[in-house]
C-alpha cells in the first residue's frame, strides 16, 4: 500500500510554524516512503476563509520546497465549500442505513434537556428524544441529522505518536452531522475528504486528537476504512507557555520578509519535535532520506527562535553564491533603491559579508554602502573621525590613491603605509576616517578589501566629500 499524507490547512490567515511543521512531516514521511503529499482547503468557515489566504499557504509551501502532488479525481487542491453535494450524498447513505436519523428537537427544547440533565448532574449531550423517532423529511419542518452513536464500547486507535488511544464511547452523543441550515459539520467533511482522497497516514496537531474518536465513528458508519493517525505534540514558546495563533512574527511569511533562508526556516522547523540522533542541521534531501514517525517526540516542543538565528548564520555561511545571492536578492535590491546589477564585485562583497550578516536584511544593510550613490555618514562616527587633524592625512591619502598604477589591496596597503609613516600614525587612525569617509559607519570588512571592491572612483568620490564635510565643519 503506497503512503497517501495530506496537509488540510483552514485558509484564514498566514501559514504559521505549526500549520508548516504540520506540511512539513507530512510531506517528510511521504516523500521518505516514496508516497504522495496531497493538499486541501478546509474553508467551510466561509466567513474567515479568502482566497489570499490560499494563496499566501501555497505560496509560503512553496518557497520551503514542500512540493505537492495532483489529488487523483480532483483538477485542481479540493475546496470542502464546493464539496457539500459529497457530504450531503454521504449524510443520505447514513440515514438509509439508520446509521443517522432526523431529529426536529428546536433549540429552547434542546436546551431544556441540558438543563435537566445538568440538575440531574447527568451528561449534558444529546438526549436522543428523536433517536426512534424515524422522521422523514416533511416540508416546511427544520431538522438537522444526528449519528446513532453506539449505546457503549470503546473507540480505539494505535496513535502513531501517542500510543493506544481511545475512548468511551458512552461519553459521546449522538452528534449532529448536518445542521438544520442543510450545511454538514466539520467532522464529516474531513471523513470524507479523507476517504475520497485514499488518505493513508493523518498526521496532525495533538489539539485535534479530540476529534478522533468521533471520527472514528463516522468512519465505521460509513464503512470506510479509517487511516492511520500520529497527533504530534503541540508547540509551546520558550518557557512553556502557549504557543499564541496571532503570533504573526511566527509565520513563514514574516521569517523570509525578516531575511531568513528557507533551507534555515525548513531546517528549523523540522527540529520542532523530530530529531534524529543528535545532528542539527537538515538539507531537504536528508530530511527526506532520515524523517520517520519515530523521531518525533511525545512531548511538547518548545520554539527557540535564536536556534533560527542559529541555523540562518550557518547556511548564509555555507550556501552556494547563487542560491544565497537569489535569496538577498530582494533585500538588496530594497537596499538600493532600484534595480540591481549583480557583478562580480557585489558577489566578492556578499561573499565578505558571509561571516556577518545573521540574516539577508543584516547582509543588505552591510552592503548599502556598496549599493547605493548617495552615501549619508553616521553623524555621531562622523564626528568622532573626521577630524581636523586628519585632513591632510586623508587628503595626502586621497591623492595616492589617484595615481596608484593599480587598484589592488596590495597597492592600497602601500598608499596606506606610506601615509601612516610620514605622519606617525596607527593604522587605525587612519583606516577608520577612510571607512566612515566610504561605508558610512565604523564597521565594515577589513578597508583594503572594502575599497578594492568599491573601486577607485566611488572611493575617491566619497574621501573628498569627507574632506569637504571636515573643511565646513572647521569653518563653522
Ligand atoms: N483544518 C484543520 C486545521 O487547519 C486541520 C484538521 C485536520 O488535519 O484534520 O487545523
Amino acid at each position: 500500500m503506497s503512503v497517501v499524507t495530506r496537509y488540510a490547512p483552514s485558509p484564514t490567515g498566514a501559514l504559521h510554524i505549526g500549520g508548516a511543521r504540520t506540511a512539513l512531516f507530512n510531506w517528510a514521511f511521504a516523500r521518505h516512503q516514496g508516497g504522495s503529499f496531497l493538499l486541501r482547503f478546509e474553508d467551510t468557515d466561509q466567513a474567515r476563509s479568502t482566497r489570499e489566504s490560499e494563496e499566501a499557504v501555497l505560496e509560503a509551501l512553496s518557497w520551503l520546497g514542500l512540493d505537492y502532488d495532483p489529488v487523483p479525481g480532483f483538477e485542481d487542491i479540493p475546496r470542502q465549500s464546493e464539496r457539500l453535494e459529497r457530504y450531503r450524498e454521504a449524510i443520505e447513505g447514513l440515514l438509509a442505513t439508520g446509521a443517522a436519523y432526523r431529529c426536529t428537537c428546536t433549540v429552547e427544547e434542546l436546551e431544556a434537556a441540558r438543563r435537566a440533565a445538568r440538575e440531574a448532574r447527568r451528561q449534558p449531550g444529546y438526549n436522543g428524544t428523536c433517536r426512534n423517532k424515524e422522521i422523514g423529511p416533511e416540508p416546511g419542518r427544520p431538522f438537522c441529522v444526528r449519528l446513532r452513536t453506539p449505546e457503549d464500547g470503546l473507540t480505539r486507535w494505535n496513535d502513531l505518536n501517542a500510543g493506544p488511544s481511545g475512548e468511551d464511547i458512552s461519553q459521546l452523543d449522538d452528534f449532529i452531522m448536518l445542521r438544520s441550515d442543510g450545511t454538514p459539520v466539520y467532522h464529516l467533511a474531513v471523513v470524507v475528504d479523507d476517504h475520497d482522497m485514499g488518505i493513508t497516514h493523518v498526521i496532525r496537531g495533538r489539539e485535534h486528537m479530540t476529534s478522533t474518536p468521533r471520527q472514528l465513528l463516522l468512519y465505521r458508519a460509513l464503512g470506510f476504512e479509517p487511516p492511520q493517525f500520529a497527533h504530534v505534540p503541540l508547540l509551546v514558546e520558550a518557557g512553556g507557555k502557549k504557543l499564541s495563533k496571532r503570533h504573526e512574527s511566527m509565520s513563514v511569511q514574516s521569517y523570509r520578509d525578516r531575511g531568513f533562508a528557507p533551507e534555515a526556516v525548513l531546517n528549523f522547523i523540522a527540529r520542532l519535535g523530530w530529531s534524529h540522533s543528535d545532528l542539527e542541521i537538515f538539507t531537504k534531501e536528508e530530511l527526506v532520506k532520515l524523517f520517520t514517525l519515530a523521531g518525533v517526540g511525545r512531548s511538547p516542543s518548545q520554539v527557540h527562535n535564536d536556534k533560527l538565528l542559529w541555523l540562518n548564520q550557518h547556511y548564509i555561511k555555507s550556501l552556494p553564491m547563487p542560491t544565497l545571492l537569489s535569496h538577498a536578492h530582494r533585500f538588496l535590491e530594497a537596499e538600493a533603491g532600484g534595480p540591481l546589477r549583480v557583478e562580480p564585485q557585489l558577489e566578492r562583497l556578499i561573499d565578505l559579508l558571509r561571516e556577518r550578516s545573521k540574516t539577508f536584511m543584516e547582509m543588505a544593510s552591510l552592503a548599502r554602502f556598496y549599493l547605493v550613490d548617495a552615501l549619508e555618514l553616521e553623524p555621531k562616527a562622523a564626528r568622532k573621525y573626521l577630524t581636523a587633524r586628519m585632513a591632510q592625512p586623508l587628503r595626502e591619502l586621497r591623492d595616492a590613491f589617484a595615481v596608484l598604477p593599480e587598484w589592488t589591496q596590495e597597492s592600497l596597503r602601500g598608499a596606506f603605509d606610506a601615509v601612516i609613516e610620514r605622519h606617525q600614525l596607527k593604522l587605525g587612525q587612519l583606516a577608520q576616517p577612510v571607512r566612515v569617509a566610504v561605508v558610512g559607519g565604523p564597521a565594515s570588512p577589513g578597508i583594503f578589501e572594502t575599497l578594492e571592491i568599491l573601486g577607485r572612483e566611488r572611493s575617491l568620490a566619497r574621501i573628498d566629500a569627507a574632506l569637504t564635510r571636515i573643511g565646513s565643519s572647521a569653518q563653522d
